[in-house]
């Protein structure tokens, strides 16, 4: 007769063989959690929920024994690497990776809440990623990261880079907009859970877009992928970082922007994307170099 730990472990086994039927490739696991399965000690105490792959999950060939010693399982740095993936297998796992968002509910106030799950926008083959922190009223109506004024502030921003707004990627931390329950109108910042509980989605266009760069658009979007620093946005704009391999550069969200109209503040922005331009080896014409120079 089976023990009750068996009877557990094969149910908990045949529900992880099925999310691998159906596609899935990673299981969310919080670190304390990991660390007790795979006997170690948890050294980072801060550290965000590992994701597992699914694929490494097999039926053990041994018999099932509530004394067997787990098998050590290590959280991958990395989901894909560009080398690994076609443009073809890139948008196909984009594709995916967007159905499976789409029918979320991994935050249920907001999966409530929702018109639309805004998922990311864009050319899944780009060079360059823009990151936001999460949606507003407007892209939860219309299902798609920076629309509104903010978002023509930014279209203009990538096209005085040389791009178009179809051929970089944009994307937020957070997919779903945060609810404002008992209020009519306006938007607030996603808390840590929900920005937590929902990275591991950004996380994975980040693995499958490969990008030369990213820029994070202020100072939530930067906490979302860094966790909270002492130092802020004002602080840190302008300087590299990197994130899973990628380096980031961290610069004001289009909306100070809009709320701040100095020109020497336009001018940080402008020479932050400088940097981005540098570092992706495009060209940079003399008349993109002294867009707002001498202001204040
Ligand atoms: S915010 Fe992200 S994790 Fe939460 S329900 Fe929406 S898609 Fe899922």
């Amino acid at each position: 007769m089976k023990s009750e730990y068996q009877e557990l472990l094969e149910a908990t086994l045949d529900h992880l063989e099925e999310l691998k039927r159906e596609g899935n490739r990673y299981v969310a696991l919080d670190p304390a959690r990991l660390a007790d399965l795979s006997g170690q000690k948890l050294v980072a105490p801060t550290a965000k929920a590992a994701r597992v792959p699914v694929a490494a999950i097999s039926r053990p060939s041994i018999a099932i024994s509530a004394t067997v010693a787990p098998t050590p399982v290590t959280a991958p740095t990395l989901v894909y690497t560009s080398a690994e993936l076609s443009a073809d297998a890139k948008k196909e796992a984009m594709g995916r990776l967007r159905l499976k968002a789409e029918s979320c509910v991994l935050c249920p106030h907001l999966a409530a809440s929702r018109t639309k799950v805004v998922f990311g926008v864009g050319d899944c083959l780009s060079p360059l990623l823009f990151v936001g922190e999460a949606p507003g009223a407007e892209e939860d109506k219309a299902g798609e990261p920076f629309v509104g004024q903010a978002g023509e502030l930014l279209t203009k921003i990538i096209l005085a880079m040389g791009f178009t707004r179809g051929s970089v990627y944009i994307a937020n931390v957070l997919k779903c907009r945060p609810d404002t329950p008992g209020q009519q109108s306006g938007n607030r910042k996603p808390t840590t859970t929900e920005m937590d509980t929902c990275l591991p989605y950004l996380q994975e266009q980040i693995d499958i877009i490969r990008p030369r760069a990213l820029v994070a658009l202020g100072g939530t979007a930067l906490e979302g992928l860094f966790g909270k620093t002492a130092a802020g946005i004002t602080k840190l704009r302008g300087t590299w970082k990197e994130y899973r391999g990628i380096p980031v550069m961290p610069t004001y969200h289009p909306s100070y922007l809009l709320r701040n109209q100095l020109i020497s503040v336009k001018r940080e922005v402008w020479e932050d994307m400088l940097k981005v331009l540098e570092r992706l080896g495009s060209p940079i014409s003399e008349k993109q170099r002294g867009y707002f120079k001498g202001g204040g």
